[in-house]
């Protein structure tokens, strides 16, 4: 029986979202679980949509975070389809796009990200997609499956991590594929070059091919087709669709049109490691949120699926009044034709001084180690497995490590972390 005196309003039915509504109920919270989205979709995780959704092998059911009977059965109100347009602090309310207003006595804002727009002419032809939703997928895997039967060309803007996936899964279908980044190597601006330019020889040995340093400046095309696309360096490539794949932007214009605290060079809500924001009954988790200070410096926005699915049920505990000190070490998979990864810890070019690697690089089967001061600030492990927990380990410790020992097989990462027997 639900209890009316006390209402949690989540706003963003995602990952973050619904696992803040699930670990509320866990936790025994018997008051109103109001959870709004503006999607129509239930609540899914979004990773499937650049790999085995996209591919083709994933079934559509199996993105869904819970059965749709899930959410009545645990007594969460869901809005569907349904826009969350103002936040009123004073008031205590949410605005729902209808006009409806909603009381809340805690506020969970998990409104996530979207994805940055190109700013060329030619944006607006049919056949330029984004990747966030799974409208984005269903409608990206038809013109895929039509690219590869009539040898069509797709290109790509950006090597991040989904431009790379979707490279990958339009070659499974047989499209041709040119990615264009600026920066001189795939996944730059994550792995720096020494990393990155593994992942260049990879996709190139599928049959992609990438034009680095140069930015696109123009797609053209005629009867709503794209025809081609111009980059700011003068060449042209041909194209029928074009993905632009060059990151995401926070979902924070609610929470910055309400007067909270923004974090300085991410755009994210501001939170405090018990996830609260600058209102103590607003709380951000999530892709939007943006921890002030972690064990690793910040302020730090993660935009990964173990962060949406860890810091909702975190955000919901800490609305409960637990104690909270959301730490993890921030984490990553994708995968990529045969190439499984896994990716700890937060080392951006400048911040690491050297890379080790310990097993076989050319057979694309080892961990590569981003290192400062002999201290290791992430680890990335490729067709590796079951070491994450040892690689997170050792970014905690802090502890300063030989290069020798760390490039060794035989020497257990275990102690190296300061935990072996
Ligand atoms: C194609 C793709 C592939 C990915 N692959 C990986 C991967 O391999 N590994 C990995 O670690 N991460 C991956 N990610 C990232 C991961 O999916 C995200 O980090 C995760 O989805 C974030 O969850 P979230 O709940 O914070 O936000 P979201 O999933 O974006 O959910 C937020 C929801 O809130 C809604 N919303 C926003 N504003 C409002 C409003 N005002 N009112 C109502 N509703 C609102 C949004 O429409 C959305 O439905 C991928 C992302 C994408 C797009």
């Amino acid at each position: 029986m639900v209890d009316a005196h006390r209402t949690f309003v989540i706003v963003g039915g995602g990952l973050a979202g619904s696992k803040a509504a699930e670990a509320l109920r866990a936790e025994g919270f018997t008051g109103r679980v109001i959870l709004i989205g503006d999607e129509r979709d239930h609540p899914y995780e979004r990773p499937p949509l650049s790999k085995g959704y996209l591919a083709g092998s994933d079934e559509r059911e199996s993105v869904f975070v819970h059965e749709p009977a899930w959410y009545a059965g645990a007594d969460i109100e869901l809005h569907l389809g349904q826009t969350v347009v103002r936040l009123d602090r004073a008031g205590k309310s949410v605005e729902l796009g209808d006009g409806t207003r909603l009381h809340y006595d805690k506020l969970l804002l998990a409104t996530g990200a979207e994805p940055r727009r190109l700013d060329i002419p030619g944006t607006s032809l049919a056949s330029v997609h984004h990747l966030r939703r799974l409208a984005h997928a269903d409608r990206l895997r038809g013109r895929l499956t039509a690219l590869g039967q009539e040898n069509g060309h797709l290109v790509i803007a950006g090597a991040g991590w989904i431009g790379l996936e979707v490279a990958a899964a339009a070659r499974e279908y047989g499209a041709e594929v040119t990615v264009v980044e600026a920066e001189p190597a795939p996944l730059h601006s994550v792995l720096g070059p020494e990393m990155g330019m593994l992942f260049a020889d990879l996709h190139r040995e599928h049959g992609v091919r990438f034009h680095f340093g140069a930015r696109l400046s123009e797609i053209t095309g005629a009867d709503g087709m794209v025809q081609s696309v111009r980059t700011d360096d003068g060449d042209e490539h041909p194209a029928h669709d074009v993905l632009a794949a060059i990151g995401a932007a926070p979902r924070s214009a609610l929470a910055e049109a309400a007067g909270l605290d923004l974090a300085e060079g991410t755009g994210g809500v501001a939170v405090d490691s018990a996830l609260r924001t600058s209102d103590p009954d607003v709380y951000a988790a999530g892709d939007v949120a943006a921890l002030r200070e972690t064990p690793w410096g910040g302020p730090l926005r993660v935009e990964h699926w173990a962060n949406a699915l860890n810091s909702g049920p975190a955000a919901a505990r800490s609305m409960l009044g637990r104690d909270v000190v959301y730490d993890r070490v921030p984490y990553f998979f994708s995968d990529q034709y045969d190439v499984g990864l896994e990716y700890s810890g937060w080392a951006p070019p400048g911040s690491y001084d050297q890379v080790v690697c310990r097993g076989d690089v050319a057979k694309r089967e080892f961990i590569a180690f981003w290192l400062r001061d002999n201290r290791v600030l992430a680890g990335l492990n490729v067709n590796v497995w079951d070491v994450t927990g040892a690689v997170q380990d050792l970014i905690r410790s802090g502890r300063p490590v030989g290069r020798d020992a760390l490039a060794d097989p035989d020497v257990p990462l275990a102690d190296l972390a300061g935990g072996g027997n």
